[in-house]
C-alpha cells in the first residue's frame, strides 16, 4: 500500500531511524538558484530597517543571523551518553536568532518583509528596490499598512516572528493559535498589540481557521505554513550565511570534508528550506537529516509512504501530541515534502523524555539554553556515525532566546524521568 512498508516501531510511538532510499536521486529542482539570491539580497535591501527597528541586530548591520559555535563539552558529554561521530561538532545558534528567538525569523520575517515589499512597490511607498526601506517606518507608511492585516497559523513560534515583525510595521495582525502553543507564547504576542486566536485542535485546525478568516478579507495576507514558496526561500537563505561562516573559520566542505546537518521538523519548513539551501550550495557534500517527535513524525511519514501531506499521524494511531511545541504538527507541508524527497538523507525520531536531557546536558556544557524543540536535533547525530574524522557535524538549535526566565529555570531543574 505505502512505497516502503511503514516500520511498526513507527506505528508503536517508539523511535526509528530511516534512511531515504531516494536520496540522490535525479529530479527536477523546485526553485531556480537565483530565486534563494533573491531572496539573500532582499533580505540585504531591509537591512537598514531591520536595524532601525530592532536595535540589537546593529552588531550584523540589520541581518537577522545567529553565530556558528564549535561545541567541544557537549560533544564530550554526549560521548559519556554513548553518542559519538567522528569529526568536529557545531551548533547552529538559531535558539539566539534575534528578533523572533527561533529559527522562524529566517521565514516568517522574510515572507512578512517580501509582501511588505510587494505593498509597497504597488501603491508608491517605495518607487523601486534602490529606494531607502527605512522610509517604510515613516507615520504615514504605518498608517498605510495598518490598513493591512497579517494572519497565520502557528505552534507558537512562527506566530511570534509573524506577530513580532507585522506589528512593528504597523500591520494589524492575527495569530491562530493551536492547543499546543506555550502560555508564555500566547502573553508575550498579546504584550506586542497582536490578537492571539486559541483553539481546542491541533495546528492543521488552527491553520485551516486562519486561512479561511483571511480569505474572507481582501486586505488580509495570509502566511500558510502548509504551503509557502516564500517561507522555504527564506530559510533556504541559511545555507548562503552559513557557507561564509565556515570560511570564516577557514572550514573548507568539499569529498574530502563532507557536512552532515542534523535539524528538528515540524511541518517541513524550516529543515526543508534549510536543507535544499544546503543542497544547493554544498552539493552532495551536504547530509541532511531531520528530527521528530516519535509521536508527530509528519514528514518521516510522508516520505516513507510517499503520501506527503495525504497522510496523517493519526492516521497511523499517533496522537500528534507533544511537549516539543514547536514540533506538534500531524500533517506535513505537501510542497515541502515534494521539494525534498531526493534531498534528505534521513529522518531520526526521538521520544519526549530524552529532550530535557539534551536541553540541560547543553545548558550544563556550553551554556547555551535552548527549547526542548530544539534539543530534538542532538537524538539524530548518531545518523552522522559513518562520517570520516575529517568531518563537520552541526546541530541546528531552533529556538530558545525568548523562553522566559522562571520557564528556562523550570526547564532545567526538572528531574529527568
Ligand atoms: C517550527 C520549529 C521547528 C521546525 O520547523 P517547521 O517549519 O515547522 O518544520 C523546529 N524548532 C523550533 C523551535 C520551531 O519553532
Amino acid at each position: 500500500m505505502y512505497a516502503t512498508p511503514l516500520p511498526d516501531a513507527m506505528r508503536a510511538g517508539d523511535e526509528i531511524c530511516w534512511v531515504n532510499p531516494l536520496c540522490g536521486e535525479p529530479g527536477p529542482l523546485p526553485y531556480a538558484d537565483a530565486e534563494i539570491l533573491d531572496a539573500e539580497a532582499r533580505l540585504r535591501r531591509f537591512a537598514p530597517l531591520i536595524k532601525l527597528l530592532f536595535p540589537e541586530t546593529a552588531p550584523e548591520n540589520g541581518l537577522i543571523e545567529s553565530p556558528l559555535s564549535e561545541i567541544p563539552a557537549m560533544r564530550q558529554t554526549l560521548q559519556a551518553m554513548g553518542v559519538n561521530v567522528p569529526g568536529r561538532l557545531f551548533l547552529k545558534r538559531d535558539c539566539d536568532l534575534p528578533v523572533a528567538g527561533s529559527v522562524k525569523a529566517r521565514g516568517g520575517i522574510y515572507e512578512v518583509l517580501k509582501h511588505t515589499e510587494d505593498l509597497a512597490l504597488a501603491n508608491g511607498l517605495l518607487q523601486d528596490t534602490e529606494d531607502d526601506y527605512r522610509g517604510l517606518t515613516s507615520p504615514e507608511a504605518r498608517a498605510f499598512f495598518g490598513r493591512y492585516k497579517m494572519q497565520v497559523g502557528s505552534t507558537g513560534n512562527l506566530g511570534m516572528s509573524i506577530g513580532i515583525m507585522s506589528a512593528a510595521l504597523g500591520y494589524e495582525a492575527t495569530v491562530h493559535m493551536s492547543a499546543d502553543a506555550k502560555a508564555w507564547k500566547k502573553a508575550l504576542l498579546r504584550e506586542k498589540g497582536v490578537t492571539v486566536a486559541e483553539y481546542d485542535g491541533d495546528y492543521a485546525k488552527a491553520v485551516e481557521n486562519g486561512r479561511k478568516l483571511s480569505e474572507a478579507d481582501p486586505n488580509s495576507y495570509f502566511v500558510d505554513d502548509e504551503n509557502s514558496k516564500e517561507l522555504f526561500l527564506g530559510y533556504a537563505t541559511a545555507a548562503l550565511r552559513l557557507k561564509d561562516q565556515l570560511s570564516a573559520q577557514n572550514i573548507r566542505i568539499d569529498a574530502a570534508h563532507p557536512l552532515y546537518v542534523y535539524i528538528p521538523c515540524g511541518v517541513g519548513g524550516a529543515p526543508g528550506g534549510i536543507a535544499y539551501g544546503m543542497k544547493r550550495v554544498f552539493g552532495e557534500h551536504a547530509h541532511c537529516f531531520f528530527a521528530e517527535p516519535t509521536q508527530a513524525p509528519c514528514v518521516t511519514l510522508g516520505l516513507i509512504t510517499g503520501l506527503h501531506n495525504r497522510i496523517s499521524v493519526q492516521d497511523i494511531g499517533l496522537t500528534g501530541k507533544t511537549n516539543a511545541d514547536g514540533l506538534a504538527v500531524g500533517r506535513c507541508s505537501g510542497l515541502v515534502c515534494r521539494a525534498i524527497e531526493r534531498l534528505v538523507n534521513g529522518c531520526a525520531t526521538v521520544k519526549d523524555e530524552r529532550l530535557p536531557v539534551y536541553q540541560k546536558a547543553l545548558w550544563q556544557s556550553e551554556g547555551v539554553f535552548i527549547e526542548p524543540s530544539s534539543a530534538a536535533a542532538f537524538h539524530a547525530l548518531p545518523m552522522g556515525k559513518d562520517a570520516p574524522e575529517s568531518a563537520v557535524h552541526i546541530v541546528w538549535a531552533t529556538g530558545g532566546r525568548l523562553v522566559p526566565d522562571d520557564i528556562r529555570t523550570i526547564e532545567l531543574n526538572m528531574k529527568n524521568e
